[in-house]
C-alpha cells in the first residue's frame, strides 16, 4: 500500500481552542507532530480528548486558534477536504454492507477506477488479515473483527493523518490487548501518523511514541512514555501514570533537589519535582511497585523504611499488591515478592529518588480539605 502520510513533513496545532455556550472544553493546544508519528490523546473522562480530535476532523469549527500542515492552513478547510481517516468507537459500518463493500465503500465515492479499488481492497483485507470474511455482513463478525474492518476501511483511502477515537473501548480484556498489537503492528509497517484518543495509560503508553496528557481542556504534559512514566510534570499526571499514593506531609527540610517531608506518622526523604520550601504542604506520588514490602534479611539501606498493616492481599502474576495501612493511618498500595499474611505488620521501603514531591495548590486539595480549612478560618 503507498503512502500519502509523506505526503506532509509536520502537522501543528497553534493555540487551538474550543467551548461550548462559553465554557472551555479546550484550551490553548499547541503540538507540532512529525509525519510517522504516533500520538495519543490522553485523559480522564470530559478532560477534551474527543473535542480535540473533532476540532482535528473539521466536526467541530475551532473557537480559536489554527491547524496547519506544512504551514498551510487546514481548519478552514471542510472535514472531507482534509484527507483524514477515522476510525470511532463503535465502528460505523454499513450493516448491509458486506465487509468488502464496507471497505470499498470510500474508494467507490472518490471514483476510482473499479481494478484501483479491487487491488486496494484486497490490500486492506490482507493487511487486517480478514480475506476469508470478505463476503459476510459485520453482523456476523466478532467486535474486533468489525473494528479490524473499520480500520481497513480508514486505511485504504491512505489518508496523511488517522484519527482513532477510543477505537477499543467496547471490546473485551483479551481482544483490546489482541488489537492493540494489531494497531502497533500496523503502525509500524504502514507508518500512517496517527492521533489516538483514550483514557488509558496502559494503551497510550504501549502504542504511542508521544502522549498528550489533557486536564480539564488544558494540556498537562506532553512527552515519551518513557518520560511520562518516570517523570510526570504533575501530581495530576502522576496520580494518571499510576503512581497510586498520593500522601499529603509538610516540607522539613529542602537540600539540593531532596527534601525531607514529614506528617501522618511518616518522615522520607524525597525527589523535588516541583519546587517547595520548608513548611510547604506538599504531595508525594509513589508507585505500588517502587513501595515494597522487605523481606526478612533484605537490607535497606539508603531507602525510607516505614512500617505498616496487612489489609489486603491480591495475586498479580509474578508478585502480589498488597493493600496496607502505615502507622499513622494512612492506606497505602505497595507490592510485594511473598504474600504476607492479612493483620501481619510489615516494612515498607521506597528509594527516595522513587517517592515524587508535588505542589498541592489550595485550589487542588478534596472538598473535604477545603471546607475543614475553612471551618478553621
Ligand atoms: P470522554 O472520554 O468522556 O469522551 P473527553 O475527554 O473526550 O471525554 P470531551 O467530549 O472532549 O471530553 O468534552 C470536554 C468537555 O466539553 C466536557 O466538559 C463536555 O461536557 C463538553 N462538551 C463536549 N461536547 C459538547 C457539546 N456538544 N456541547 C456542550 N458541551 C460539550
Amino acid at each position: 500500500m503507498s503512502l500519502s502520510a509523506n505526503a506532509f513533513e509536520s502537522l501543528e496545532l497553534k493555540n487551538v481552542g474550543r467551548s461550548f455556550g462559553g465554557r472551555d472544553a479546550l484550551v490553548d493546544l499547541n503540538l507540532t507532530i512529525r509525519a510517522g508519528e504516533f500520538i495519543a490523546l490522553l485523559g480522564p473522562s470530559g478532560c477534551g480528548k474527543s473535542t480535540a480530535l473533532n476540532c482535528l476532523a473539521g466536526l467541530l469549527p475551532l473557537t480559536h486558534g489554527e491547524i496547519l500542515i506544512d504551514g498551510k492552513r487546514v481548519d478552514v478547510l471542510p472535514s472531507e477536504k482534509r484527507d483524514f481517516g477515522m476510525v470511532f468507537q463503535n465502528y460505523a459500518l454499513f450493516p448491509h454492507l458486506s465487509v468488502e463493500k464496507n471497505i470499498a465503500f470510500g474508494l467507490q465515492m472518490r471514483g476510482l477506477p473499479k481494478a484501483e479499488i479491487t487491488r486496494r481492497v484486497g490490500e486492506g483485507l490482507a493487511l487486517v488479515k480478514l480475506e476469508e470474511h470478505a463476503k459476510k455482513l459485520p453482523g456476523q463478525l466478532s467486535g474486533g473483527q468489525q473494528q479490524r474492518v473499520a480500520i481497513a476501511r480508514a486505511v485504504v483511502l491512505e489518508p496523511r493523518l488517522v484519527l482513532m477515537d477510543e477505537p477499543l473501548s467496547n471490546l473485551d480484556a483479551k481482544l483490546r490487548l489482541e488489537m492493540r498489537t494489531e494497531i502497533r503492528r500496523l503502525h509500524q509497517s504502514l507508518g500512517l501518523t496517527t492521533i489516538y484518543v483514550t483514557h488509558d495509560q496502559e494503551e497510550a503508553l504501549s502504542l504511542a511514541d508521544r502522549l498528550v496528557v489533557l486536564r480539564d481542556g488544558r494540556v498537562q504534559q506532553i512527552g515519551t512514555p518513557e518520560e511520562l512514566h518516570d517523570h510526570p510534570a504533575n501530581w495530576h499526571v502522576a496520580d494518571f501514570m499510576g503512581y497510586r499514593n498520593l500522601i499529603d506531609l509538610t516540607v522539613e527540610s529542602v537540600e539540593g533537589s531532596q527534601a525531607r517531608v514529614t506528617g501522618n506518622g511518616m518522615d522520607l526523604l524525597a525527589k523535588l519535582v516541583q519546587p517547595a520550601s520548608v513548611g510547604d504542604n506538599i504531595r508525594v506520588a509513589i508507585r505500588p511497585s517502587d513501595l515494597l514490602v522487605v523481606r526478612p534479611g533484605e537490607s535497606t539501606t539508603g531507602r525510607n523504611t516505614l512500617q505498616a498493616q496487612v489489609n489486603v492481599v491480591e495475586y498479580q502474576g509474578r508478585e502480589f499488591a498488597v493493600g496496607v495501612t502505615a502507622t499513622g493511618g494512612q492506606n497505602l498500595f505497595v507490592h510485594a515478592e511473598e504474600a504476607p499474611v492479612p493483620g501481619a505488620t510489615v516494612t515498607l521501603a521506597v528509594d527516595p529518588a522513587r517517592a515524587l514531591v508535588y505542589r498541592s495548590n489550595l485550589d487542588e486539595v478534596s472538598t473535604e480539605q477545603r471546607e475543614l480549612a475553612e471551618v478553621r478560618g
